[in-house]
């Protein structure tokens, strides 16, 4: 789960990181106080999106201003033009994807004198199984053509979870950042912290982009993107109040709600599977014949009757879909639960698309014998091959 750049600073705050005075607003009306409070001489207007890149992002309506999604105002009029310009409009950054997003908060900041940007995430590195920081001297800008061009410019920190963050760890961020005396403490101070607020609140991943130093020598995190482990969310109430729904695909909130690992994809052929690496493989022989799957889908092991229903509408209720496959390898999951579910679903919602079944294992007859009986137009498939090829033609035509 995605948050904000202002929760996610309100959150490292907590902590006892470094972030600048600022204040979320949802209405141009809210720009005036707001930058009042702040006090300037230098004011940032921020769109909050989920998604990165902003500064350098364009809008699509003409009348939102020809600065992109992150600006300096230097004085309260400038604040309040901005924010009336932006909010309402779509930002389209490098990660929003073609179709933008619409900006309905703005998060107006103390602006900062900047002396130097610097890198700096944390994430949980799985070579290694234990939460690293990777940071670099070349903050600022797109941290992935930094490691393209120049991967000598990243250096990677893991920290054992027995110990936790110690100042070794700290010291060693501070002299990949090429930081001494003061600097370096602070840089030390802000790993310790950073790492206690990424353990605490189950973190995924944690992006400062840029970590600055003021001109005034003080190290400062200027942008957060933080996300959090979905399958901790459980234990952080006020994490999962900061869910802003809005901001994701509604068929994964949907999805969500049954409790389905469901991921939304731009092809044509809308998959249900049971377990991840059915599904995975599912998607892999689907390309290998030429087309694209519209999700990934995995029901789980011991999915009931309704939970099938649910996601075969949800299936349904995207318009890429051109064809459906479901393709269940029954262990747990039995095969006349899944097609009792996939009927159910087609009475209540209807099918305007193909329909390749293939069915393998526990009460695989019986499950057969449903769809047969059901009278549906189910294109029915002996093994995974033979399944993706039927469905590729039936969505070309054929
Ligand atoms: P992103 O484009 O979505 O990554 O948004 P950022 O929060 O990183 O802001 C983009 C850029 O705006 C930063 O890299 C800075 O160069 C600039 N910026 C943001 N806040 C300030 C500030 O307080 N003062 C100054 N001078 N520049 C800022
Ligand atoms: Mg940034």
């Amino acid at each position: 789960m995605n948050i904000h750049e202002y929760q996610g600073k309100a959150l490292l705050k907590e902590f006892g990181a470094p972030v600048s005075r600022g204040v979320a607003i949802f209405s141009a009306e809210e720009a005036e106080a707001a930058a009042k409070e702040l006090g300037g001489p230098l004011w940032v207007v921020k769109s909050q999106i989920h998604a990165g890149g902003r500064g350098k992002g364009k809008f699509k309506e003409a009348d939102a201003g020809e600065k992109g999604g992150v600006r300096l105002a230097k004085s309260i009029d400038e604040v309040k033009e901005f924010a009336s310009q932006m909010l309402g409009k779509t930002l389209v950054t490098v990660q929003t994807g073609e179709d933008g997003k619409q900006v309905n908060r703005l998060y107006i900041e103390d602006g900062s004198d900047i002396e130097k940007e610097f890198y700096l995430s944390a994430l949980v590195d799985r070579a290694t199984g234990r939460v690293a920081f990777v940071v670099s001297t070349e903050g600022g800008m797109d941290i992935e053509q930094v490691a393209h061009d120049t991967p000598e410019k990243i250096h990677t920190i893991t920290v054992d979870p027995a110990t936790g963050a110690m100042p070794h760890h700290g010291r060693a961020v501070a002299k990949a950042l090429g930081l001494s005396g003061d600097l370096a403490k602070q840089a030390n101070d802000l790993t310790i912290k950073l790492y206690n607020a990424f353990v605490s609140k189950d973190m995924e991943m944690l992006e400062i982009n840029p970590l600055i130093v003021t001109t005034d020598g003080k190290l400062r995190c200027l942008d957060a993107k933080v996300s959090f482990d979905s399958n901790a969310l459980y234990r952080h109430p006020d994490v999962q109040e900061l869910r802003d729904l809005t901001e994701e695909d509604a068929k994964e909130i949907e999805a969500s709600k049954y409790d389905l690992a469901y991921i939304a994809l731009d092809g044509t052929i809308g998959c249900m599977v049971n377990g991840a690496g059915l599904a995975m493989a599912t998607l892999d022989i689907i390309k290998l014949y030429g087309e694209e799957p519209a999700n990934f889908l995995d029901v789980g092991g011991g999915a009931s009757e309704e939970k099938v229903t649910a996601a075969f509408k949800i299936i349904t209720a995207d318009p890429n879909v051109k064809g459906i496959l479901v393709n269940i390898f029954g262990g747990i999951m039995k095969c006349d639960v899944i097609a009792r579910g996939v009927i159910a679903a087609v009475k209540a919602v209807g099918l305007q698309v193909p329909l390749v079944v293939r069915l393998e294992g526990t009460n695989v007859e019986e499950g057969k014998q449903i769809i047969r009986e059901s009278g549906l137009n189910v294109i029915p498939a002996d093994d995974l091959d033979d399944a993706a090829q039927k469905i590729v033609s039936a969505v070309r035509g054929g």
